[in-house]
């Protein structure tokens, strides 16, 4: 075992809070750099996995977040004009037991991971937008840099400073609102609705923020990138109708945005780093690998990233040694996802005919036929690969 690190973590999301209560948790002196004032529940859902759930328990912030989430038991999407059922993954097809998903608010889960940062002694400096890293420091826009540290963590997210930035954003991103939860929708699964593969709409619940009542639903809309800026000027009736037309149940839902500004236009990208060891920094999260959100695992592979940096920090009596652990102990689960959220995402969003003939008329059947239903729901309950396995301590 090393001596206690003194150690920089550049971001104050996902990946950065749950490595710093993991680190302080070895005797790590951590400091946590963000470019927000202060900090804020932003964003609209996200489904936790089992993997990132066992992550959350050992942080000790588990249970705290299923207090405030909904489990959702099955992914579930249908075609239209046909109203097929093109989308049917449950979790408990790999046994009664099966621990289901949990949609939360992205703000639920920021509090969570917040407030267990902060009570395990983690220093957060906000107003700070970082710009470099070099020999152990992190240098700030405006001119001014950090104190030297002896590890510097790149939590900056999918447009890191600190990483290679994506080639280009993938064609399609989506609008995204959260709203007051409906009991039109199923209460336990994320429903979407396709038309072909170029339009598509979802909705899933995500329980409730910390101190508030009202449980709340994700509301979300597959839009090009190019043509957000024609959306944004467009007539919301005409879009709002758009909608309808796919999905007549969202009605109560679209009642509730009143201006374009009532939903947020997420980019996606995809990019993976070969090794998350850069020359002056270490990649967890979005900064080392990044996708679109079709498979909802980048927060749980974030936290798988905390969890193997960690343990190997512990496990290793050199720093160098350590960090080479940590790469080996996430490289092949990370490969294996990034490639199955490149290789699905066309068959959800791309403009292609023959991705969504494919979703319909080969996977979706092919879906249905033993083991097909438990290796998809091992693929998306984060667990093929078993990548906690290796960290047991
Ligand atoms: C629309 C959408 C839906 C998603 N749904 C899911 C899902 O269902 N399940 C799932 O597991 N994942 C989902 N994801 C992915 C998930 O949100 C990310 O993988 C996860 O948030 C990555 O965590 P991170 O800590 O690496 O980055 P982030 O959470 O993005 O945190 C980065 C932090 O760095 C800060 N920062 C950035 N740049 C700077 C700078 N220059 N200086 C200082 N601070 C900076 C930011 O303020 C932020 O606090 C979704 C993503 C999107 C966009």
């Amino acid at each position: 075992m090393m001596k206690p690190l003194d150690i920089a973590i550049a971001g104050c999301g996902v990946a950065g809070l749950s490595a710093a209560v993991l680190l302080r948790a070895q005797g790590a002196r951590v400091v946590i750099f963000d470019q927000f004032e202060s900090p804020r529940p932003l964003g609209s859902g996200i489904i936790m996995q089992p993997v990132g759930m066992a992550v959350l328990d050992e942080i000790g912030c588990g249970d705290a977040l299923r207090g405030l989430g909904a489990p959702i038991t099955r992914l579930h999407g249908r075609n239209t004009p046909g109203q097929n059922v093109v989308l049917d993954v449950r979790y408990d097809a790999r046994g009664a037991n099966a621990e289901s998903g949990l949609g939360v608010h992205r703000g639920a889960l920021f509090q969570v991971l917040y407030d267990a940062a902060r009570a395990a002694g983690a220093e957060i400096e906000s107003g700070r937008s970082v710009a470099s890293a070099n020999d152990g420091r992190l240098h700030f826009t405006g001119g001014t840099q950090s104190a030297r540290f002896d590890l510097v963590i790149d939590a900056l997210g999918a447009r890191s400073s600190l990483s290679t930035p994506a080639e280009r954003p993938l064609p399609f991103g989506a609008l995204w609102a959260s709203l007051d939860w409906h009991e039109s929708f199923a209460p336990d699964a994320l429903e979407q609705r396709y038309l072909d593969a170029r339009k598509m709409a979802g909705v899933m619940p995500i329980g409730r923020l910390q101190g508030r009542a009202r449980n709340q639903a994700a509301f979300f809309w597959s839009l090009k990138h190019e043509a957000r800026d024609a959306w944004a000027a467009a007539d919301l009736d005409a879009w709002k109708a758009e909608v309808r037309a796919l999905w007549p149940a969202t009605e109560p839902l679209l009642a509730q945005i009143n201006s374009h500004d009532d939903l947020v236009f997420a980019v996606y990208s995809h990019r993976t780093l070969s090794s998350p060891l850069s020359r002056d920094v270490v990649h967890v999260g979005d900064s080392w690998h990044t996708t679109s959100p079709q498979l909802g695992q980048g927060a749980n592979m974030a936290l798988l990233d905390a969890l193997a940096l960690a343990r190997a920090l512990t496990w290793q009596s050199d720093l160098s040694a350590a960090l080479d652990e940590y790469a080996r102990l996430r490289l092949w689960h990370i490969r294996l996802y990034q490639a199955a959220s490149w290789m699905f995402t066309p068959a959800y969003q791309s403009d292609s005919k023959a991705f969504a003939l494919l979703r319909d008329w080969i996977m979706a059947p092919v879906s249905r036929i033993p083991p097909a239903p438990q290796i998809l729901a091992g693929l998306v309950a984060g667990q093929i690969g078993a990548p906690l396995s290796a960290m047991r301590d």
